[in-house]
This record gives C-alpha cells, sequence and structure tokens, in this order.
C-alpha cells in the first residue's frame, strides 16, 4: 500500500510517499514559495536522488500537481500512475474541540475544520487548500484529516480549563488543547509497545524548532505545555513560550504597538533566538556559540533546559510519579548535551542518564538511562508522518 502524505502550510507543503506497513518511504519532498515563485524539492533515498527544480505554484494546486507529476516521472518517480497511490492523509492544525481522532475526509469535515479557522488562522486554511487542491486533482481519491490537537482531547478539565471567565469557554471554546500531537502519539505508543503494557506515567518531551511537553498515563494524554495555539510553554526556536500577559500589554502601550505585532514579535523574533543576541534560532549554532565563549549563546541553552526541567518536574508531580521520560524530534533525538543539561537536577525524582549511553545517542532508539536509574529515559526518534499514514490506512479502507 502506498499513502501519500501532505503537510500543508500557507507557502510550503511536504509531502512523503509512504507504505503504512513498513515505514518504508518511496519517496519524499518539499515544495516551497508557493503563491511567489514556485520551487520543488524532491528526494528518492533507493534511487541516490536529490533534485531541486523552479515550477510556477501560483496556489496549492499547482504544487499538488508539481508533486504528482514528479511521482509518476519515468527517471525520477516512483510509481507508474497516481492509481499507485492508494490514498492521501493530510496534517490539519487545529481540530478545535470537534476532534478526538483522526477523520475521513468529507464535506462535514471539512466545514469542521473551517470552523476551527479562528482557533488556528494561519494553519487551518493552508491545510485545506493543500485538502482541496488534492479533491480537485484526484477526485474519488480517499483522503484522511490527521489532527496535531487530537492527541490531547483526553486532557481532563482541570489541565484544559483556563482560569478566566466562563463565556469565553463556553461561547468561544478558548482552553488548552496543545500540538505536536501526533508525536506525542507516536511516542506514547512506541513507549507501550517497548514495555508491553499501558499504565505507565510517562513525559514526553518533542524538543525541536518547536517544541512541547506532554504528560502520558495510560496511553493518554494527562498535560501538555502549548495551549490555545502552539506559542505558549517552553521558549522555542523563535517563540518566547511562557511570558506574563503585562510584558504583551508594556510592549502595546510603550512602543504603540498592536497585539498582532506583537505576538508577531512573541511568534518569530523571541525564544533562543533572541536570547543569543540574535545569533541564531538553531541550537547546534549556539552550541557553537557557547563553546566560543558567547555568554547569550549560553544562557539561551541555559533557559532552554531550564524550562524544559521544570516542565517534567511539574508533569512528574501532575503525573503522581514518573517511570519513563523520552526525548524525540531534532534537539531531542541529536542534542545529547541539552539532555544532559536538562536531566542534572532531575536526580531527586529518579532520573539518572548513563553519559556514555546519551553521547552515542543520536537519531537512533536507545535507552540512556543508566542501570540503577528509578526512571527510564530514552531517545526515541519521532515520526509523525508514519501515524498519518496508518490512520489514513486504517480509516480509508
Ligand atoms: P525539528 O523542528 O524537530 O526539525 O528540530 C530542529 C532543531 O533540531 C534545530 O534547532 C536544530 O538545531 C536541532 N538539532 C538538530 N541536530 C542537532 C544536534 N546535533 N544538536 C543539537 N540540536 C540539533
Amino acid at each position: 500500500m502506498k499513502i501519500l502524505v501532505i503537510n500543508a502550510g500557507s507557502s510550503s507543503l511536504k509531502y512523503q510517499l509512504m507504505d503504512p506497513e513498513s515505514g518504508e518511504v518511496f519517496a519524499k519532498g518539499l515544495c516551497e514559495r508557493i503563491g511567489l515563485d514556485g520551487r520543488l524539492n524532491h528526494k528518492v533515498e533507493s534511487k541516490g536522488i536529490k533534485l531541486v527544480r523552479d515550477i510556477p505554484m501560483p496556489t496549492h494546486g499547482e504544487a499538488i500537481s508539481a508533486v504528482l507529476e514528479i511521482l509518476v516521472d519515468p527517471e525520477n518517480g516512483v510509481v507508474k500512475t497516481v492509481d499507485e497511490i492508494d490514498a492521501v492523509g493530510h496534517r490539519v492544525l487545529h481540530g478545535g474541540m470537534k476532534f478526538s481522532a483522526s477523520c475521513v475526509i468529507d464535506e462535514a469535515c471539512k466545514q469542521a475544520i473551517r470552523d476551527c479557522i479562528p482557533l488556528g488562522p494561519l494553519h487551518n486554511p493552508a491545510n485545506l487548500m493543500g485538502i482541496e487542491a488534492c479533491e480537485k486533482i484526484m477526485p474519488g481519491k480517499p483522503q484522511v484529516a490527521v489532527f496535531d490537537t487530537a492527541f490531547h482531547m483526553t486532557m481532563p478539565p482541570k489541565a484544559y480549563r483556563y482560569a478566566i471567565p466562563d463565556e469565553y469557554y463556553d461561547n468561544d471554546q478558548l482552553r488548552r488543547y496543545g500540538f505536536h500531537g501526533t508525536s506525542h502519539r507516536y511516542i506514547a505508543l512506541r513507549v507501550q509497545e517497548l514495555y508491553g503494557r499501558k499504565d505507565l506515567k510517562v513525559v514526553n518531551a518533542h524538543l525541536g524548532n518547536g517544541s512541547s511537553l506532554c504528560a502520558i498515563w495510560n496511553g493518554e494524554c494527562q498535560d501538555t505545555s502549548m495551549g490555545l495555539g502552539p506559542l505558549a510553554g517552553v521558549p522555542m526556536g523563535t517563540r518566547a513560550g511562557d511570558v506574563d500577559m503585562t510584558v504583551v500589554q508594556y510592549i502595546c502601550n510603550k512602543y504603540n504597538k498592536s497585539v498582532d505585532e506583537v505576538l508577531n514579535i512573541m511568534n518569530k523574533k523571541s525564544g533562543v533566538l533572541a536570547l543569543s543576541g540574535g545569533v541564531s534560532s538553531d541550537f547546534r549554532d549556539l552550541e557553537s556559540g557557547a563553546k566560543d565563549g558567547n555568554a547569550k549563546c549560553a544562557l539561551a541553552l541555559e533557559k532552554f533546559c531550564y524550562e524544559v526541567r521544570k516542565y517534567i518536574g511539574a508533569y512528574a508531580a501532575a503525573l503522581g510519579g514518573l517511570d519513563v521520560l523520552t526525548f524525540t524530534a531534532g534537539v531531542g533525538e541529536n542534542g545529547s548535551t541539552n539532555r544532559a543539561a536538562i536531566c542534572q537536577g532531575l536526580e531527586f525524582l529518579g532520573v539518572k542518564i548513563d553519559p556514555e549511553k546519551n553521547a552515542q545517542a543520536r537519531g537512533k532508539e536507545m535507552k540512556i538511562s543508566a542501570d540503577d536509574s528509578k526512571v527510564d529515559v530514552w531517545v526515541i526518534p519521532t515520526n509523525e508522518e508514519l501515524m498519518i499514514a496508518r490512520d489514513t490506512r486504517d480509516l480509508a479502507f
């Protein structure tokens, strides 16, 4: 079976054609600069193909057409005809309170995604454009939507409610939703597979350019660090993470900026990029900056690790203990120095990592805790595309 996984952003579209059973990726790539000019980056690892082509992409429709054309291209493609693609799975950012699981895309599902646009104003319209482009170009092909928020819908009210007047929840559904749900779900399932049981207290640290933590009990989300939007929680590449709202008010008043302008700063110009004095949002650059004696880069890393450690402690308290701590995504899977710094100070919880194992774990699944650690600590590479492909298989057939 071959499932096309699509992750449509406002000006970009990522794709992977993959086998949902084995996880084999036949081809993958990225359409960039949609709406501007258009560029296709396409990779077929088995054939050693890596190409970049300038292709006009005024809309997501042309981007999807370009993807299908390259997938059936006799030289650079991996299928003979589009008929070989069994179904399409779409990553959708916000499912609001309507979706606690993935769903087959029909008119009702599309309307529900549309209804969630006020909650995900940047991403949901782009996700819909990707869906509608596929419908037009591949009519009748089964399509499934997989929501970034769905895994978190098991949170209890004490975790998801904001302590603000009731009307904003009742009328506007303003509450904690959380994101990276497909990644957290992948890790939750993988931990279940590794231990052969569900009744474990797990904290997953998804640490990448965007970062979130998730408290998991019995395979279900109990709490997560992102909120109504993906700006809350720990500091990220360019996002501030938790900031007292008074800061927003102060900047608006003193610098005569709108709330939207300040939130743009909080989303795009903050996080470790800001703390490093503008050096980089990339953790590798920060590490080399810190090694070269740049105190701001060192502070950015220290602050990031400190906040992640605080969330781990908070979630251990929320769960009433901790059995397994997992690290995933770009920094979590590769950043051994950051993992060590995060875990330093968590010994009181029973977290003890083995420095050698930690240094070896880079982009591969590995237990990195010491043999006498009370808490098992793992690096588990996430695979959101595989989750999307499997949901698509399960729901479309
Ligand atoms: P993601 O958003 O999951 O793709 O993660 C991207 C982030 O992972 C970037 O900030 C990278 O700097 C970071 N990353 C990748 N490799 C490493 C590494 N070896 N050490 C530290 N951070 C890394």
